[in-house]
């Protein structure tokens, strides 16, 4: 699947908050919204104008694709798959969303951002029940295990990411076994 690969804090400039797309950066003085919090673009600090009806849902749709790494056409297929789903589809949404791989990488600590877990992933890193997976959407299902592969542990990127992660803490449906 396609990804965004322009400049991140772009994003979170629009959003006009903090989006946590760069790992570490994002908690230092170097955060683009703590020098820069308007938007992007020739006439950002002109636009003050407060979003309604439509307008707010449409960028909190954004944020939450923006957040996930989705694009457009996937995050569609999220939504039409949580729409037939029973229960609430918000929830139903950020529950699919929550279990992609790549997002379940990050929020184990394995990554310091999503897009490095994507890449993580993407690179054969990861096993699910002892089997490689690299497709970072993967929708991991209630008792797999996910590791880092054997030959990979000694990764100084994943080692450090751990280290940070630590005191972030995991969401209370994964066990984490440092
Ligand atoms: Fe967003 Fe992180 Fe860039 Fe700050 S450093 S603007 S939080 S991606």
């Amino acid at each position: 699947m396609a990804r965004y690969t322009g400049p991140v804090c772009r994003l979170c400039r629009r959003e006009r908050m903090k989006l946590f797309l760069k790992g570490e950066r994002c908690f230092k003085e170097k955060c683009a919204i703590e020098k820069r919090g308007y938007p992007p673009g020739q006439h950002g600090q002109r636009r003050g104008r407060k979003a309604m009806g439509y307008g707010i849902q449409l960028r909190e749709k954004q944020k939450v694709k923006r957040i996930y790494g989705v694009l457009e056409s996937q995050f569609r297929l999220y939504f039409q798959e949580a729409d037939r789903r029973k229960g609430i589809t918000g929830e139903n949404l950020l529950q699919i969303l929550e279990r992609r791989l790549d997002n379940v990488v990050f929020s184990l600590g394995f990554a310091s951002s999503r897009a490095q877990a994507r890449q993580l992933v993407r690179h054969g890193h990861i096993v699910v029940d002892s089997r490689k997976v690299s497709i970072p959407s993967f929708q991991v299902r209630a008792g797999q295990a996910i590791a880092v592969k054997e030959g990979s542990r000694t990764n100084t990127q994943i080692q450090g990411s751990l280290e940070s992660a630590s005191g972030r803490g995991v969401p209370e449906w994964l066990t984490l076994d440092a």
